[in-house]
């Protein structure tokens, strides 16, 4: 397979983008962010420009940004002007703290190529690193600017995918640089912080077996909608059965449905309603009952009584020697299903022993109705 990193992303973020961008082949107009993201990415990479003979000064780079930037995205003048000082602001923090001459830039939108064996097949992930750098004492830094509004901490950018590909591309491309330091960073440039980590000969063994695993389940992906705290951000919410609903006016007039919708979430939240409420009448009769060593109270329209439950809890440890000692411990002895099943997708199995367990497992689907009220 040969896959770009972008694609893996997003299939780790939702099966159905990835079908929508990479296998239909969609094409849609990026979103103001996205176009954002690409304007100050342009800029800073005139502002890096290694082929120049005199760095780049503020004002060039202010201009370049301000010839590139397009109004026409915004829905109001107050959101065009509000992002346009923002960009301004990014590149004149990030020119005060990075004066061009201070930096011997290797390569620019670096395209690479990170081939993983498996088995005898070759996947191939590509992908385009932002910049890359070489340090004072010889190390290798590759740089990644990210436009986003949060920061996230270490240890994410310790364990972030995105770096480590980038690293074994590098790699690839420079094999020299194998068994040398390779500096990874994010530069979050809205809060001009550079966050780096580096990864271990082991780490980027693990980073092959994660990235193999991804292709094993692209290869057998149903490509379901899986909604996610970026789907405000993703291109293709008017062909998502999680959002192409609200875009099609006549659907949301129907009677029908949007009254038994309407109906559903009253009801729910009455029944919410009237739980919390018994759990608080439960607690006055118990404490009644309590108080009277009753265990039924009579009104006129009835009697309300306690009746004793009890369930057997047992120590495993006991109950297992108890079992062996009478010969019925293979009887008795059942796989936790359950466990297994959420451990499937932790670190406590090999790629090997993943796909021998997964084999044994066929899925069963079930639709459950969830309900968010506006
Ligand atoms: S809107 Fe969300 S759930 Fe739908 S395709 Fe995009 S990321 Fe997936």
């Amino acid at each position: 397979m040969r896959i770009s990193y972008s694609a893996l992303d997003a299939f780790l973020i939702c099966p159905a983008k990835y079908k929508f961008s990479e296998i239909d082949k969609i094409k849609t107009a990026k979103s103001k962010s996205a176009l954002f993201g690409t304007w100050i990415h342009e800029t800073l990479k005139v502002l890096h420009e290694p082929a120049r003979l005199t760095p780049a000064t503020e004002d060039e780079v202010l201009s370049f940004f301000t010839k590139l930037w397009d109004k026409s995205v915004y829905s109001s003048e107050a959101e065009e002007m509000a992002a346009f000082g923002q960009g301004i602001k990014i590149l004149k923090d990030y020119y005060a703290k990075n004066y061009p001459a201070n930096f011997h830039i290797v390569n620019l939108e670096s395209y690479f190529e990170a081939p993983i064996e498996d088995s005898g097949e070759i996947h191939t992930i590509t992908g385009k690193i932002d910049r890359i750098d070489k340090l004072a004492d010889g190390t290798f830094e590759i740089i990644d600017y990210k436009t986003g509004k949060t920061l996230p901490p270490q240890k994410d950018v310790d364990k972030n995918l995105q770096l480590s590909v980038y690293h074994l591309g590098v790699v690839n491309r420079w094999p020299s640089l194998k068994d040398k330091k390779v500096k990874l960073s994010l530069y979050f440039v809205k809060h001009g912080e550079k966050l780096s980590t580096t990864r271990s000969a082991s780490e980027l063994k693990e980073t092959k077996e994660r990235i193999l695993e991804i292709v094993d389940k692209i290869k057998v992906s149903a490509f379901a909608p899986q909604p996610n705290s970026l789907c405000d951000w993703c291109d293709f919410k008017k062909l998502c059965p999680y959002f192409s609903h609200q875009f099609k006016k006549e659907a949301i007039n129907d009677a029908k449905i949007k009254q038994a919708v309407k109906e559903y979430l009253e009801i729910k939240e009455k029944s919410k309603k009237d739980d919390a409420r018994i759990a608080e009448l439960a607690e006055i009769i118990n404490q009644y009952c309590d108080e009277q060593k009753l265990e039924r109270v009579f009104i006129d329209e009835g009697f309300i009584s306690r009746l004793l439950q009890g369930r057997y809890v047992y120590d495993e440890n006991k109950l297992k020697d108890a079992l062996a000692e009478i010969g019925k411990l293979d009887k008795y002895l059942t796989m936790d299903l359950t466990k297994i099943g959420k451990d499937i997708d932790s670190d406590n199995f090999t790629r090997d022993e993943k796909r021998k367990i997964e084999s044994a497992r066929t899925k069963k689907e079930f639709k459950k109705l969830s309900v968010k009220r506006k």
